[in-house]
């Protein structure tokens, strides 16, 4: 290193004369570097834009959530659905197994979900049923969220009617009392948290589902991709130092 140092400065005083033009040449070619480097952290920051946006809520609070995961994982990801919306059921089916295996298992990531019922009557019922489960039943409630989406009927026919539901319900909690869960389907108390969880999302700005949200921020990109979710996580896993 110091030998090369040396040289250098012989080298420049050796060459006093030409250091003049080289300096001529050497400025517009910083400068287009300099430009270069510019273009491509605008393009980066645009395309962090694009992945997310904060919500009107700096965070989600989980309390009273059902919970998938350690509690302590510093990152939260949040899915609004609709137990009626294909796109959920292809979501779930998709990329949740991908971010459980990748994010929830590894202990990065706890996740939860949050009703957003809009669809129509099953897409109410089905977020009843789901309240009755994780109140009553959470340890049951990630078979019973899986084991809806996976029986969904189609989007134009009325499927989640409470016989439908309470058969479900009992794949999840063998020894369920059928008839008091189908009462419970009407009750106050599951329709307001189901309500809650809506309005929550509403003030949050969701507009559709499924929508998800990284540590409070709304993932803008295609729910299908993987990639982009993951992006967002990772800006969130770095941000807190994991
Ligand atoms: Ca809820």
């Amino acid at each position: 290193m110091g030998e090369s140092k040396n040289r250098q400065v012989v080298i420049s005083q050796k060459k006093k004369k030409s250091s003049g033009r080289g300096l001529m040449i050497a400025f517009p070619i910083v400068l287009v570097l300099l430009i270069g480097l510019l273009v491509v952290l605008n393009q980066k920051s645009e395309q962090a834009g694009q992945d997310a946006v904060q919500s009107a809520l700096t965070s989600l609070s989980l309390e009273g959530q059902p919970i998938l995961g350690s509690a302590d994982a510093k990152i939260s990801v949040v899915e609004f659905g609709d137990y009626k919306c294909p796109a959920c059921k292809d979501w779930e089916e998709t990329v949740f197994p991908k971010l459980v295996a990748d994010y929830v298992d590894t202990g990065k990531v706890k996740f939860s979900f949050m009703q957003f019922p809009f669809l129509g009557e099953d897409s109410f019922t089905s977020a009843y049923a789901s309240e009755v489960i994780s109140t009553n039943y959470p340890d049951a409630f990630w078979t019973f969220h899986e084991e809806i989406y996976k029986q969904q009927g189609n989007e134009r026919t009325l499927w989640a009617t409470p016989d439908k539901l309470a058969e479900i319900a009992a794949l999840a909690v063998p020894d369920l009392d059928q008839e008091a869960f189908k009462k419970q389907l009407g009750e106050q108390q599951y329709i307001q948290q189901a309500e809650k969880d809506k309005s929550i999302g509403a003030k949050a700005d969701v507009q559709g589902t499924p929508s998800v949200f990284v540590n409070g921020k709304q993932f803008m990109g295609n729910y299908q991709d993987y990639d982009g979710l993951k992006r967002l996580i990772e800006q969130e896993l770095a941000a807190a130092g994991q």
